[in-house]
This record gives C-alpha cells, structure tokens and sequence, in this order.
C-alpha cells in the first residue's frame, strides 16, 4: 500500500538566497518543517539565521528555489495573497518584541488580529483571552514602559498566537532578557508547542539550543547540521 506524504507546514527547496551586493546569505538550502515540531535554528552571528526565518516566514522571497507554506507554493502567490496566507498561519516572535509604544497590553494583543477585519470587541476579547494565555490576566491595561523585559515579550507572544496560527516563528525571543525572564519565556513557547503549535527559535544560545529536540546549524549560508536527518527524530521521516 502507497503511504500518503507526511503534512508539512513548511518546506524549502534547494533555496538560495543572494542579497544586493552579492552576499549569499543562503546557498541551497533544503528543510522539511512537520507539524507538531519544536525546532532551533543555531549558528554564529552572519551565518544566515535570520534571512532563513525571514524566507521561512515569507518575509522576503528567495532568489532561487521553491518554498511551501501549508501546502502553497509561494512564487504561485501574489504578495497580497501571500500575506492574507502568513497572517492565518504565522505569528511571529522578536527579540525586540516590537510592541507600539504607550499603547495597552490589550491592544497591542489586538492589534495581532487587524488583518481578519474581525469587529474590534471581539479582537479586544480575544486578545484578553491570549493575555490570560501567557500569564498576563492581571497586566491588560499596562503599556510596555510599565511592564518588565519578560511580561513585554509575554505581551508580544499573546499578540502572536490571538488568532491560533500553527506555526510559530521566534528570532532570538530571549536575547533581551535575563536568565529568569528567559527561563519563563523559554517555558511558554514549551507550552504553546505542547499545545500543538509548530515552534521554530533561532537562537544563539547553547542551553537552549541543546535543550531543542531538532536543531538545525547554519554556518556560512549553509545548513550544515540537521538532527532530524542524524538521530532519526520523531516525525522528521515517514
Ligand atoms: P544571522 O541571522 O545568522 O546573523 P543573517 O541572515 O542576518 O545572519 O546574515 C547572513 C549574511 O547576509 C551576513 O553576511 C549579512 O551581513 C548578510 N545580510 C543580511 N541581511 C542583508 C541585507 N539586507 N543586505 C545585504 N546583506 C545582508
């Protein structure tokens, strides 16, 4: 009997990426991201972390290759209908939260769902219901200067995941915090993964990274390390 083909939330094919000026951030670089997964992306400052999550999460197109998001071959998308396709299944995660300034907790959590052109009150409810999600109930009216470095990014992650997107998309999400903060923050997107979001961290950080049941190591534009193709990971082959 002929298996069908595992789901995949993304897939990039034999992607390069060449900026202007030459730079080859990425060259050929193939990866399979399954639902249900919990990844890091590792590897030195400049070896292409970031533009790989950029391509990942569609930010930008690849020069060449082909990237898959939910099954979409993304050079078929206009860049309209591409983001309408990002909007309904990233959220995306920064180390420097990028939370608008004198703003609520609350809506900077609704501001996540603007998109959807859902009615604002049911945003504000939703956006409560994601601040209760990450522990912060009891923080909805605080703007981000009243709040610490981890409630700012508990704040950031509630924005991410108000409209329940399966991937989660997360560039160094405790490079601006301390140990403790990190700590929780680290534990959270445990949880959210737990709760059946695909989860990709680029990180820099060993503990972490080491703590990651897929990682994947970038040096020079190349991936050079995938555990899921050395330890047969769960999940990572059909
Ligand atoms: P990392 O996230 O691992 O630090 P990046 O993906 O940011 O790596 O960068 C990879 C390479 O691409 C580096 O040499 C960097 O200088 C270069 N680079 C990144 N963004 C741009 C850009 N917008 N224009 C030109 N070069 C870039």
């Amino acid at each position: 009997m002929i298996t069908p083909p595992s789901p995949v939330v993304v897939r990039l094919d034999q992607v390069s990426k060449t900026y202007e000026g030459g730079v080859v951030a990425l060259d050929r670089v193939s990866l399979e991201i399954r639902p249900g997964e919990l990844i890091g992306i590792v590897g030195p400052s400049g070896s292409g972390k970031s533009t790989m999550l950029n391509i990942l999460g569609t930010l930008d197109r690849p020069s060449s290759g082909e990237v898959d998001l939910a099954g979409y071959r993304v050079r078929r998308l206009s860049d309209r209908q591409l983001s309408v396709l990002r909007a309904l299944t990233i959220g995306f995660i920064f180390q420097q939260f990028h939370l608008a300034a004198g703003v609520p907790a609350l809506d900077n959590v609704a501001d996540g769902m603007l998109y959807a052109g859902v009615p604002r009150r049911i945003r504000l409810d939703r956006a409560e219901r994601a601040l209760h999600r990450v522990g912060l109930g009891h923080r909805i009216d605080h703007r981000p200067h009243e709040l610490s470095g981890g409630e700012r990014q508990r704040v950031a992650i509630a924005r991410a995941v108000i409209g329940d997107p399966p991937l989660l998309l997360a560039d160094e999400p405790t490079g601006n915090l301390d140990t403790a903060a990190g700590t929780g923050v680290m534990t959270l997107l445990r949880e959210l993964h737990e709760g059946g979001t695909t989860v990709v961290i680029i990180t820099h950080d060993r503990d972490i990274a080491a703590s990651l049941p897929r990682r994947v190591e970038m040096r020079d534009g190349h991936l050079i390390t995938d555990t899921a193709d050395t330890a047969g990971t769960e999940g990572a082959r059909s």
